[in-house]
């Protein structure tokens, strides 16, 4: 386990969220109590916008608009529900989560990202409305106390990379405290674990990061934290009593994967007690046929899309199946060396022929992967 002699290791990092010019308020919000929080805190030159304008408009010139867009902040109503279905297909097994919509879009930056090709506003956006989000939360695991929810807010957005402005992660994990049959998943591929420090969690929350071979995060993750300052985020959630989860995805093939991931894997297994981690998964790269040009207009010199790759069930342009197996095979075998026997490995969005080509088993097996994952987050049918 990684040991840690300063009192903060992260000092002189750089936050992503740094990069924020201009902070934009709908004009319905600007009175609202966090939404002057989050003004105050940023700091930043502000400007009203008329409701509606900030989140619903669709902008024609999205791709070349967003480097610029992932530089202004709009404080925003969410009118609808902030609470869904993972937007899985039918055609894989999905892991059955809730998404907890806090915003949309990142100031990070990943070559890979499938949300350049899902938004249609280039802008970051945070939904200020939190009470109402607190209500429907509420109601909707009040609703029946034997049903679990897995939830999480690293959908549509990084769960962490706005938490300095925006302090949401302590509402939520001290909210998720009195939640007997639902924990909460903060998806990071940042160290802006702060506001966790000191928040009374009552281990109903757990702490992830998404992880790459060091050449994909290096040269592909622009603004996000590197490999060894992650796992020291990660190292010190478990040191304030959190349980963590780790996300290999995309799994991106270039030559040299193989040892690339082998490193990721060893040293995370140096850093973080596996008793710890509650699940890790794969995915290896799948995208919207669309993101094929945004990215060779954003990043002209990435490599990786010129592979060859076939339309999957869902319409998104996949590896091969050997290939993916592949990459499957290896990493879990990997991982396999390492983990805890009680720690959930999983494929994210794949198929049973898939599982049972990686696994030697399909999560029906198993009671299906939600229950899986329920297990993994200490969840038991009769509690
Ligand atoms: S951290 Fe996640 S949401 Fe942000 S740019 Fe990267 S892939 Fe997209």
């Amino acid at each position: 386990m990684t040991t840690e002699t300063t009192s903060n290791p992260f000092r002189g990092r750089e936050q992503p969220a740094a990069i924020l010019a201009e902070i934009i308020v709908e004009e319905g919000c600007r009175e609202h109590p966090l939404a002057k929080e989050i003004i105050k805190r940023a700091g930043l030159p502000v400007r009203l916008l008329a409701n509606d304008q900030s989140t619903g408009s669709a902008d024609p010139f999205y791709a070349q608009n967003l480097s610029q867009g992932k530089r202004q902040l709009v404080l925003a109503r969410n009118k609808g529900k902030f609470l869904k279905s993972c937007p899985g297909t039918r055609e894989y097994l999905c892991c059955g989560y809730q998404v907890l919509n806090i915003g949309m879009n990142c100031p990070m930056d990943c070559v890979y990202c499938i949300l350049q090709a899902y938004l249609n506003n280039p802008r970051l956006s945070f939904f200020i409305n939190i009470e109402d989000m607190l209500v429907e939360l509420t109601n909707a695991l009040g609703q029946d106390r034997q049903l679990f929810w897995r939830i999480g807010t690293g959908e549509f957005t990084d769960s962490l990379v706005l938490d300095r402005l925006t302090g949401l992660s302590r509402i939520l994990v001290e909210f998720m405290r009195d939640q007997p049959n639902g924990v909460l998943e903060l998806k990071t591929k940042t160290v802006e674990i702060d506001n966790l420090a000191t928040a009374d969690h009552g281990g109903r929350t757990i702490v992830s990061w998404s992880l790459n071979s060091p050449w994909v995060i290096d040269r592909h993750e622009l603004r996000a934290a590197p490999l060894s300052q992650r796992l020291s985020a990660a190292a010190r959630c478990v040191s304030w009593g959190y349980n963590v989860a780790f996300h290999f995805d995309p799994l991106i093939y270039y030559p040299g994967w193989e040892e690339g991931y082998e490193e990721t894997v060893q040293r995370l297994f140096e850093a973080v007690p596996r008793e710890r981690i509650a699940w890790i998964s794969m995915g290896a790269l799948r995208f919207l046929p669309s993101l094929r040009s945004i990215v060779a207009t954003r990043f002209p010199n990435v490599s990786f899309f010129c592979e060859e790759f076939v339309p999957g069930l869902d319409g998104k342009s996949r590896y091969f199946r050997t290939r993916r197996v592949a990459l499957y095979r290896h990493l879990l075998q990997l991982i396999k060396r390492h983990a805890h026997p009680a720690t959930c490995l999983y494929l994210c969005m794949e198929s049973r022929e898939i599982w049972q080509e990686v696994f030697g088993y399909s999560p029906e097996d198993q009671g299906g992967l939600s229950a899986m994952l329920d297990r993994a987050a200490g969840w038991t049918v009769a509690s």
